[in-house]
């Protein structure tokens, strides 16, 4: 049964559209388990009702005919119990509906299951036999286990045919996703792809038929002569069977076979030489991995990887021809911070990722740019929409591609609303960040981007909180060197001086991946990452904190922060390299003071041994973004549970409260640099726990000080009190908005 499972989802998989995907269904469904009929009903998302999309057994022209509510007849109960329903005598069950259309009364065995999507039920799979027997536990298991896999599929394939439909019409079609960054996008859509995956190539046409079969043959000529060269090069450490491989590779790639299915289809459909590329070896990586021989099977990766070479051949050609529109909304499977850093900054107005959550780096870097994002949009049929008009919300995690007249007015207005905000938001920039009774809290930006300097200073940051150094090391294609790092230390620094700069040492590994030093780990969150990378690479470490110190020079506003510290050891450790490179550069001459170095608590040992850090160092920054999510144990990064990422969940406050007073046992000021302290909400509950600095992206801080300038420390402390009595999330949550809306910031909530 594994097998035929495995064959069907991927049969499946690569089929072209819903109809064909539900077609696939129903014809190897019933021929695998042997049965009379098998039916697909999906949920009409107008109506609520389930409809008969495909047969195979019932009278073909019942499809679209027969419809169910929820909880009407047998498939209406498999929806509201939303689990399987299996009968021997489905004439005999009190549910049981007869529908003359379909020819029905001949079958007596009934085993439905519901096909669910995110807690959905998307729509009924069902088996019906003539005789009266009940279907045995391994068949009922099969298709549970048919349907789970499935449900992606169809929901995936009813979106993509939403879009088809309106690609002609151009009719609205809304998709989810998850609210990354506020605001409001309204702009056209421009897909990135990696440059060499098959399966991301952006659906799109070509104009000049010839043009592109000319750019398509170069690719072809360039990839045969890599590969040749890379088997010549190769060729004393290759068997025999390994050289005919490459052999093999080369003829595939001549221009007979593959190269004629994809001029077919560039001639055929006027399709993009890389998309036409695309398709053809889709197909073919699919045909070998349905293969029941484990070494075809194994075949399909060598025909995928040559794929990709043509496909990065190809792009290198057409990249120089391809400009960024203007209000470009950047796309991407999996958009990173160099996807970003490539477009023009006043091109760029939106993001848009299908995968990754709130909390993925790349939805920070978006906040402090003040671009509106939407992560984790997995429906969305990005590749069919390169050049649309798209609007994104952030403030809801909604996305609308050609939206009609009435919605963009809606949208254009809601624009407006949060331009007023801001310009009143302007006069705070000089105004000191303390309470309506005069109690004082630092308000502190976290920098990353050069960009970051500019809006932060305009906007009255007294201090930077966090300065990822991360950014500049994911922007090159190698390490900086010491003196390059210098440099860009020495202009955040100088930018921000007298005011305090905490630079964080390099924090890659989990979701900041560098392509220069690739990290491979299954459970990369949980790896090798932050102060256990650079106490494992000491030469990193101490260029950098070199780098850091030499920039200071004359300023001695540097302080260093250490990210992912989970034990003293760590601490330690790294205050002897940093010893020893400040003695070093003292020895150098260089006439500078002894940074304070701080840490960061973002993993759950250190908020037990707050107070023993606490001791030990110079200053403390709760990372909450990390905190959470291994508090919780819910990946940042994974959009599938977003949901359950909670920042101010009960388990996380008891947390953040408790290293506050440990610090201040210990006379350690202590901050926090995560996402938190830039939510007015949860910025306040900071300030009433005591938090000496909340430090924030830019676009954040005057929000956050017109919230803190509202408000009066006792009221503040009444309002922790309640929130810490609270038992979930949405309690806390709740009782905070409702709190700002008291006060008179509703406008500080999200509009609309
Ligand atoms: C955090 O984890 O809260 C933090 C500020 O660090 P980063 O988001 O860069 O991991
Ligand atoms: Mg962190």
């Amino acid at each position: 049964m594994l097998g035929s499972l495995r064959s069907i989802v991927q049969e499946v998989n690569a089929a072209r559209d819903l109809p064909a995907v539900l077609d696939i269904i129903v014809h190897r469904v019933r021929e695998v388990m042997d049965t009379r009929v098998c039916s697909v009903y999906l949920r009409d998302k107008q109506s609520g009702s389930y409809v008969l999309m495909a047969t195979e057994g019932l009278n073909p022209d019942s499809v679209g005919q027969v419809r169910l509510e929820p909880g009407e007849g047998l498939v209406g109960n498999v929806v509201t119990r939303e689990e399987p329903i299996n009968l021997e005598r489905a004439e005999a069950h009190p549910a049981y509906q007869y529908f003359p259309a379909t020819g029905e009364e001949r079958f007596s065995a009934f085993l439905g299951t519901p096909i669910i999507h995110h807690r959905n039920v998307l729509g009924v799979l069902v088996v019906q036999q003539a005789e009266q027997r009940r279907f045995d536990e391994g068949e009922e298991a099969f298709l549970v286990t048919l349907s789970a896999q499935l449900a992606g599929v169809i929901a995936h394939a009813e979106a993509t045919g939403a879009l088809a439909t309106i690609g002609q019409q151009r009719r609205e079609a809304k998709f989810d996703g998850i609210a990354a960054s506020p605001g409001v996008a309204i702009g056209c859509a421009h897909i990135v792809a990696p440059p060499a995956s098959l399966s991301t190539v952006p659906y799109s046409c070509c104009m000049d038929v010839e043009a592109e079969l000319a750019l398509f043959h170069q690719a072809l000529v360039a990839a045969r002569e890599e590969i040749r060269a890379v088997g010549e090069r190769l060729k004393d450490e290759l068997n025999r069977e390994e050289r005919a491989l490459f052999d093999a590779y080369i003829s595939m790639l001549d221009d007979s076979s593959l190269a004629v299915e994809v001029c077919d289809r560039i001639r055929g459909q006027q399709l993009s030489a890389s998309r036409a590329w695309a398709e053809v070896m889709l197909e073919h990586v699919r045909r070998f991995e349905a293969m029941s021989d484990s070494y075809f099977r194994d075949r399909a990766a060598d025909v995928r990887d040559l794929g990709a070479r043509v496909l990065m051949h190809l792009r290198q050609q057409q990249q120089s021809q391809r400009d960024y529109p203007d209000n470009a909304i950047l796309i991407g499977e999996e958009l990173t911070a160099a996807a970003l850093a490539d477009v023009p900054r006043e091109k760029l107005i939106g993001l848009v990722s299908i995968k990754g959550s709130a909390n993925s780096h790349v939805a920070i870097i978006a906040r402090a740019m003040g671009l509106p994002a939407v992560m984790g949009a997995q429906e969305l049929p990005f590749e069919r929409i390169d050049g649309a008009e798209l609007v994104v919300d952030g403030y809801r995690g909604e996305l609308y591609v050609h939206p009609s007249t009435e919605l963009r007015r809606r949208y254009d207005s809601i624009v407006e609303e949060e331009r007023e905000i801001a310009r009143h938001l302007d006069h705070l920039a000089g105004l000191p960040g303390e309470t309506a009774d005069g109690h004082r809290v630092r308000l502190w930006v976290n920098t990353g981007l050069m960009a970051d300097v500019v809006r932060s200073l305009e906007r009255g940051a007294e201090g930077v909180g966090l300065y990822r150094t991360e950014v500049p090391f994911l922007l090159r294609d190698r390490f900086p060197s010491e003196e390059e790092q210098r440099e860009i230390y020495r202009e955040q620094l100088q930018a921000f001086a007298p005011r305090p700069v905490t630079m964080r040492t390099l924090d890659i590994g989990g979701d900041k991946a560098l392509t220069y030093f690739p990290i491979e780990e299954t459970n990369p969150f949980l790896g090798w990452r932050g102060i256990r990378v650079t106490l494992d690479h000491p030469e990193i470490f101490l260029g950098q904190v070199r780098a850091m110190m030499k920039a200071s020079l004359g300023l001695d506003n540097l302080r260093i922060m250490l990210p992912m510290v989970s034990g003293l050891g760590e601490l330690e450790a790294a205050r002897k390299l940093v010893e020893r490179a400040y003695r070093e550069l003292v020895d150098e001459g260089y006439d500078i003071a002894m940074p304070p170095l701080g840490i960061m608590i973002e993993v759950p040992s250190a908020v037990y041994q707050a107070r023993e850090l606490a001791e030990r160092a110079d200053f403390m920054s709760v990372g909450s973004n990390d905190l959470t999510q291994y508090l919780l144990a819910v990946d940042r990064n994974n959009s599938r549970v977003a949901n359950i990422y909670h920042a101010l969940h009960p388990a996380v406050l008891r947390a953040l409260h408790h290293v506050v007073d440990a610090s201040h046992d210990a006379d350690t000021k202590v901050g926090i640099c995560g996402e938190l302290a830039g939510d007015p909400g949860g910025a306040l509950l900071l300030v009433a726990m005591g938090y000496d600095v909340l430090s924030m992206n830019a676009t954040n801080l005057p929000r956050v000080k017109a919230a803190l300038r509202a408000v009066t420390k006792s009221d503040l402390d009444q309002l922790l009190r309640q929130c810490l009595n609270l038992q979930c999330p949405e309690q806390i949550e709740e009782t905070l908005s409702s709190y700002l809306k008291r006060v008179g910031l509703k406008s500080l909530l999200q509009p609309m």
